[in-house]
């Protein structure tokens, strides 16, 4: 039988989409007897390097969503596009592929997952082991500089100086970098409006002093920004020393990445900290407390689901003084505590990065992509996977199984592309 021809393929982007899409490509040619010469360029000193810092060095590799349907919620930009990739390879796939390479994953209460060991190198090592079983080249301190197509369909790389490499497909996966889009730009694609997106809120109001830690299980959001639709979340929320997060928190500001940013970090946030729907119900409950506890002060009653801590403060922001019997609670005291627990409006006036994880919402339009191989509609030969496409996930691993997700994606057409 005839030898094929060497299939020479450039991945720009050692990071956790770059890398795990060379070992799906290794892996295909492998299965198919193709000769394949896979070159990974990262433009840093260090290879996956978010991957080392994710999840508080932990890497939250996925999460504990089986349904296909339900992950894709997850994706404030992507979710249709997602559907039929995570139909192909999903978070349970992951689970198994770190397996089948002796890394356990496990999940915690909230559905996050991790590895066992709790630490994101157990990751990495698993990748340079594979790579290095395969013959992959990773080749650090290579920055893709510019990216040209060649008559006969090849492509060709401009690496730092005055390298050059010639490849039959290539894929570029360098997450939110500028210079990616660039290239991208190059070749005839356009990107959508860049945003930071998973931040916490600056806040600072009388409400929320001295009560960093303090959280809330169940608290509905409303975020009102200056001459759009209002956004709504509901869960849990945390106090933190500058202001708001938690995961409820994190999703809206996913949500509203966008617009937060042309409002300069700058709306008004209401919070019906105990998510009791409607205000009859939080007016009867209030009603019972005052009923049951005439003679105890009101610093000393208050709903269970609170921590005493914030009852007091909410108190001082109502007016109230902690020692007053809630026989004494008039009408107009009444009014205050209703309205700061149901639908209490607080100013954001900025934004600060979530430590454990933040991404960029926008990037390569999407359909200018075919996601049933991640290869470019516009110039044939190039792929893309990662968080470079306009697709962005919410917090808590989602992020990293649309990086395997696609890479593997790519990784398994690359191999097998068809000149025209
Ligand atoms: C602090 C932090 C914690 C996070 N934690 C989690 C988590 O626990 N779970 C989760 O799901 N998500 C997490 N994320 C998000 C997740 O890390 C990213 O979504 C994911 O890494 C995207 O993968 P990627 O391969 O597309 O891009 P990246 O991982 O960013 O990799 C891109 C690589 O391309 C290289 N590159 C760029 N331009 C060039 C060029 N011209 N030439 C050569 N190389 C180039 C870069 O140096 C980089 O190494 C976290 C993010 C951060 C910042």
């Amino acid at each position: 039988m005839q030898k094929s021809k060497q299939q020479n393929i450039a991945i720009i982007g050692g990071g956790a989409s770059g890398i795990f899409a060379s070992l799906r490509c290794a892996e295909v040619a492998k299965e198919k007897k193709i000769d394949i010469d896979i070159r990974v360029f990262e433009a840093s000193a260090k290879l996956l390097t978010k991957v080392r810092i994710s999840g508080g060095g932990r890497c939250n590799v996925t999460h504990h969503i089986f349904d296909v349907n339900d992950f894709c919620l997850n994706y404030p930009r992507g979710m249709k596009e997602l559907l039929s990739p995570f139909q192909r390879f999903q978070a349970a796939n992951t689970i198994e592929w770190f397996r089948k390479r002796g890394v356990e994953i496990k999940h915690e209460s909230d559905g996050r997952m991790f590895p066992v060991t709790d630490n994101s190198e157990t990751i990495i090592n698993c990748f340079i082991q594979e790579a290095n079983k395969h013959k992959i080249k990773l080749l650090n301190k290579m920055s893709v500089k510019s990216i040209k197509k060649l008559v006969n369909g090849k492509i060709s790389l401009f690496i730092n100086k005055d390298e050059s490499f010639v490849a039959d497909s290539v894929l570029i996966a360098t997450g939110s970098m500028p210079s990616g889009y660039r290239l991208a730009k190059n070749l005839g694609h356009s990107t959508t409006e860049i945003a930071p997106s998973l931040f916490t809120f600056k806040i600072e109001d009388t409400v929320l002093e001295n009560l960093s830690g303090i959280s809330f299980s169940n608290a509905a959001l409303t975020l009102k920004i200056n001459g759009v639709k209002p956004f709504k979340q509901k869960g849990p929320l945390l106090i933190t020393h500058w202001g708001l997060s938690g995961p409820a928190l994190l999703k809206l500001s996913a949500l509203a990445a966008r617009e937060m940013m042309h409002a300069k970090y700058k709306a008004k946030i209401i919070i019906n900290w105990l998510g009791i729907e409607n205000q009859d119900d939080v007016e009867k409950l209030i009603i019972t407390i005052k009923n049951i506890n005439t003679k105890t002060s009101i610093g000393n009653a208050y709903p269970r689901q609170l921590t005493k801590r914030f009852w007091l403060q909410l108190l001082i922001k109502c007016g109230i003084s902690k020692e007053k019997n809630w026989s004494e609670i008039n009408k107009k005291d009444f009014l205050h505590i209703i309205t700061n627990l149901f639908r209490c409006e607080l100013d954001v006036l900025g934004k600060s990065r979530f430590k454990e994880e933040f991404v960029e919402c926008g990037g390569i339009n999407l359909n200018e992509i075919n996601f049933k191989t991640m290869e470019s509609k516009i110039c044939p030969g190039l792929y893309f996977s990662g968080e470079i496409m306009d697709i962005d996930g919410i917090t808590g691993g989602f992020n990293f199984q649309h990086a395997w997700t696609s890479g593997w994606i790519a990784g398994n057409h690359m191999p097998v592309r068809k000149f025209l």
